[in-house]
């Protein structure tokens, strides 16, 4: 079993939007990433970052949220360049289903793995145009969370049911927003939790969003800061993945021909 990082580029943001107390002037560049996951039982990307269409999809957002963005290959390409067996994957678990963690699907013709909550969050909020643009003709693989609590979460979904793929609800940054814990071999532990927090700072200074953002971005602020507050009591355990942290992915390899 093994993990690879797949970037997809950079969109700017300013840190006065990310996490509470960042200045205006410090801009950071959100990365958007996707994850591969390759399992004996078979293959799964967590999110998938930018595709050839991104432009396209930016336009769809609201003027306001429209930022400049730098494009490397989209998780196509890298796929192909790297010689990877297709066959072998499964499908996209996509953390939650804003544009930034979905438009690559459009190039891939694989399932989208998604539960309920976010179904419903994906076809009805304004934050959800790009994933309807997209989800036509990708076959939705539904799940639920019929799994005990895990690491404080209230339900999982363990994957392979061997314990090395979990899928906890969060919820609060949009209806069915979740954390994908991933357990190697090796016994190095990873959470992806794809926008509880948008910066790896909003964890080392243990502070959330700024409250306007907290109103825009969130369903349901409280349940996001729950959330965070249980991430921060495993930060000693694993590797904390916020999505958009390019350095959150730093020691986990990039997918190159072999
Ligand atoms: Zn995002």
């Amino acid at each position: 079993m093994t993990l690879h990082q797949l970037p997809t580029g950079t969109y700017v943001t300013r840190a006065a939007f990310a996490f509470r107390g960042g200045k205006f002037r410090d801009k950071r560049d959100f990365a958007s990433t996707a994850v591969l996951v390759q399992h004996p039982e078979g293959d799964l990307l967590i999110d998938a970052g930018f595709s050839s269409e991104v432009a396209d999809h930016i336009k769809l957002l609201p003027r306001f949220v429209q930022s400049p963005f730098t494009q490397r290959g989209t998780v196509d390409e890298q796929l192909t360049a790297a010689g990877y067996d297709r066959s072998r994957l499964q499908g996209v678990v996509v953390t939650h289903s804003h544009w930034d963690h979905v438009s690559g699907v459009s190039d891939l013709s694989l399932p989208i793995w998604m539960n309920e909550g976010e179904l419903q969050y994906a076809a009805k909020d304004s934050d959800g145009k790009v994933f309807r643009e997209i989800s036509p003709g990708h076959r939705i693989r539904h799940y639920d969370f019929p799994g005990p609590a895990y690491l404080g979460f209230p339900s999982s979904y363990d994957v392979y049911g061997d314990g090395s793929v979990v899928i906890a609800l969060a919820g609060g940054h949009t209806t069915g927003s979740v954390i994908v814990f991933v357990t190697l071999p090796t016994g190095n532990r990873y959470a992806f939790i794809g926008d509880l927090a948008w910066q790896l700072d909003a964890l080392r200074l243990r502070v959330d969003r700024p409250l306007m953002l907290r109103l825009l971005a969130d369903t349901d602020p409280k349940l996001v800061r729950q959330g965070l507050l249980r991430m921060l009591a495993l930060t000693d355990r694993m590797q904390i993945v916020p999505s958009h942290d390019v350095s959150a992915y730093d020691g986990i390899p990039l997918l190159t021909a072999h």
